[in-house]
């Protein structure tokens, strides 16, 4: 169920049978004359340890498709394999237990709740498991040292810089030890410091934990960091390349510990454009 540890090497990938196999799928919004093919006929094989990132212009398909492959979505037609489960034969609560088993999510806007500390953040999808309080603890601290932020555990996120925050939203996803992490546009909120950083952490969890990593970006350095890029078009897949050694940023294993510090490179007291925001009124809604 869990990620296997070994680290891969990028050629390995191409022999490995298929996590997930996306045949033709086709997505439609709507019906009728308003009715839009979103996706149109994408078939795609991503074997555990992957780093994907996905690219393409705005409105090709991207989030469509990463929908889909986080079972947040059903697709119209064609079939979603995962582990040789078919995930669109599977009920809403079926897809619902797959999700929470074997996939963590990141965001663009990090999505943590407020007024809530970083520690309670990563407790979350522990709570959705059922997991007791000790071992929700345990795990949360946990995978926030693996983020470089367990002295940060009883901040809140108004209290954190935008990179601390993606951080923590790092954490809250791998707390669960998922198979695979999907991770829209992590870096579109930060600077290219900080994105460099987010970028580390989770080259780092794929290449050493061999998390397998799904993620859309639309900057085309970030996603040099990923073992292969596909590009969407008008919903198809345009092209499908895996990158060479010599183009991938290059990244060692001291280089996430070296980029992340103890915090002390993403302070939130730090004057760059990463600043935290302004404490939340009290009355805001979380
Ligand atoms: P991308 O992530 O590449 O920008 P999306 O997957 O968000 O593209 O959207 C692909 C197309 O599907 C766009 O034209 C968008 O307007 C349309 N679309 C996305 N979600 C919906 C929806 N819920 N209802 C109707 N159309 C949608």
């Amino acid at each position: 169920m869990n990620a296997s540890s070994a680290p891969r090497a990028a050629g390995d990938l191409a022999d490995a049978p298929p996590l997930i196999r996306l045949r033709q799928i086709g997505k439609r919004y709507g019906s009728g004359a308003t009715a839009f093919e979103a996706l149109r006929g994408v078939s795609l094989d991503v074997a555990a340890g992957d780093f994907v990132a996905i690219m393409g212009p705005s409105g090709s398909g991207k989030s469509t498709a990463l929908n889909l492959l986080g079972c947040l979505d059903t697709p119209t037609s064609g079939e979603y394999l995962f582990r040789d489960v078919h995930v669109e034969r599977l009920s809403r609560d079926e897809r619902a237990m797959l999700r929470r088993r074997e996939l963590g999510f990141v965001f663009q806007g990090f999505n943590l709740l407020a007024r809530t500390t970083a520690q309670e953040n990563v407790e979350l999808p522990l709570l959705y498991r059922g997991e007791r309080p000790a071992a929700r603890h345990a795990a949360a601290l946990q995978a926030l040292a693996d983020v470089g932020l367990d002295r940060w555990a009883d901040h809140t996120p108004a209290e954190l810089s935008g990179g601390q925050q993606q951080r923590v939203a790092i954490a809250r996803a791998i707390a669960t030890r998922p198979t695979v992490l999907l991770a829209d546009e992590p870096t579109g909120n930060l600077d290219s410091a900080r994105s460099v950083e987010i970028m580390a952490l989770l080259r780092g969890l794929n290449e050493t934990r061999g998390i397998t990593i799904l993620m859309v970006t639309h900057e085309p350095e970030m996603a040099l960091w990923a073992r292969r890029i596909v590009h969407f078009v008008d919903g198809r897949i345009a092209s499908d390349r895996r990158l060479g050694d010599e183009e991938r940023v290059r990244w060692a294993p001291g280089q996430t510990a070296a980029a992340q510090g103890d915090g002390s490179v993403d302070a939130p007291t730090g004057t760059d454009t990463d600043a935290p925001k302004a404490p939340a009124p009290t009355g805001s809604p979380a």
